[in-house]
């Protein structure tokens, strides 16, 4: 069991910044606080300590207007603006990075290319059961032997008349053994990248867990094995080719996460800065040592310029124009300095830093996921450079 203290996390604005929200900005992030404190903090540690999916919060998650906070209401979302959906990430950061990748799974991988790619008929069919939680979605582009390199998968569709032939394995899938659908990449035989939705129970699929997870151990991860899956060709995704179709969809989703890092480094700045004004030592509390404020002080200004960061970004993609490089700085700044503050504030809770009293190490442990998943952290860095110089350090 958990020996989790109750969660007296407080919200810290240095620079006022909610003064540039609207109302239903504050309304949205408001409400997602609450139920995190309600749903998620009282639960979390033990969940993640037992490395299970707390399950049942993904119809929560639904009620809240978790899944696609920005796609059309009709289409299962929340109709909302960019900045809410960062918003909403956040809060759920705040509680967890798992409970965040649910959420962003569902939305942003999974209801957003169905909402983008899709037929009226798919988006019909699919998307109001996934925005109510009725139905779970995952996406499969990861592969064993191609992570960092996905345009070089080996998992191929073949045409059979009105069927495709789906063939091959996907690797470390959030959320991929409690789904019932799951949105496929694959290369079809002229070498191109299509994208396909795969019902669970499709005959010679399966989705097995992958355990021993020292990260995001209270989100579910698995594989996905397709071994000659007849799929009709209904369920193919029409209306896009070639890698722009998993990369729209990740480009939503480091949106998304650029934000939601900020709100686990702002849950460790938090439990740093009560811890040390609480606890003492040689007669005064941790905080007014030096070497203590240092590291607080300049938590709060990195998450400072990272909150300036997301705002900025959201302003921009409300107007349609935050380009893929900008996105990718904001997702590797912020969660770079997420890990960064994780580490600081486990130093200063001390021994009481590594244990589930506090949310830190957990945080911490997340956070390496986070560093790596959605683009890793380097190859965030040379997306930068290809950008800024106009030559690609990839290959
Ligand atoms: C918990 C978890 C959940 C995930 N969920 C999903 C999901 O839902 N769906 C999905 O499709 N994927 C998912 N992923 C996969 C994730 O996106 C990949 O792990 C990530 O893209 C990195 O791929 P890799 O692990 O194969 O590492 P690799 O690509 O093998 O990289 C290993 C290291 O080499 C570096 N590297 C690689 N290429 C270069 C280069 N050209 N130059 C310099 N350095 C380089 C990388 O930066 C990294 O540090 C998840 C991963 C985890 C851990």
């Amino acid at each position: 069991m958990s020996m989790r203290q109750e969660d007296r996390y407080t919200a810290h604005d240095y620079y006022l910044i909610d003064e540039l929200l609207e109302d239903d900005h504050l309304l949205a992030r408001q409400a997602i606080r609450d139920w995190v404190k309600q749903s998620v903090s009282p639960i979390i540690e033990d969940y993640a300590n037992k490395a299970e999916c707390p399950t049942h919060l993904f119809k929560e998650l639904a009620e809240i207007g978790a899944f696609g906070p920005s796609l059309p209401v009709e289409y299962g979302g929340g109709g909302m603006d960019e900045i809410a959906y960062g918003i909403i990430m956040q809060e759920l950061e705040r509680g967890d990075s798992g409970i965040r990748s649910m959420a962003s799974v569902q939305g942003s991988l999974v209801m957003y290319p169905i909402f983008a790619f899709g037929t009226e008929e798919q988006k019909r069919k699919y998307l109001p059961k996934l925005g109510s939680g009725e139905f779970i979605g995952c996406f499969g582009l990861t592969e064993p032997n191609h992570g960092s390199n996905p345009g070089g998968m080996e998992t191929t569709i073949r045409d059979d008349g009105d069927s495709l032939i789906l063939n091959g394995a996907k690797m470390w899938i959030t959320n991929s053994p409690v789904a019932d659908i799951a949105v496929v990449w694959a290369k079809n035989e002229e070498g191109k990248i299509r994208g396909l939705i795969v019902e669970k129970d499709a005959p010679g699929f399966t989705a097995p867990e992958i355990h021993g997870k020292w990260s995001l151990r209270a989100s579910i991860t698995g594989e996905l094995v397709f071994q000659d899956v007849r799929i009709p060709k209904t369920q193919l995704l029409p209306n896009v080719e070639g890698l722009k179709g998993p990369f729209s969809c990740l480009n939503k989703a480091r949106y998304g996460i650029a934000w939601g890092a900020v709100g686990a480094a702002l849950d460790c700045y938090d439990s740093a800065l009560r811890y040390a004004k609480e606890r003492e030592q040689f007669g005064r509390p941790l905080a007014g040592f030096q070497l203590t404020q240092k590291k607080l002080a300049e938590m709060i200004t990195e998450i400072t310029k990272a909150q300036l960061l997301v705002w900025r970004l959201g302003t921009l993609a409300n107007k349609g124009k935050a380009t893929p490089a900008q996105i990718s700085m904001a997702k590797r700044n912020n969660v770079h300095m997420a890990l960064e503050i994780a580490r600081e504030a486990r130093q200063i809770h001390g021994g009481m830093g590594i244990t589930n009293e506090y949310p830190v190490m957990r945080h911490m442990m997340n956070l390496e996921t986070v560093l790596t998943y959605e683009g890793t952290h380097d190859i965030h860095l040379l997306i930068t450079g290809h950008d800024i110089t106009g030559l690609s350090a990839f290959v």
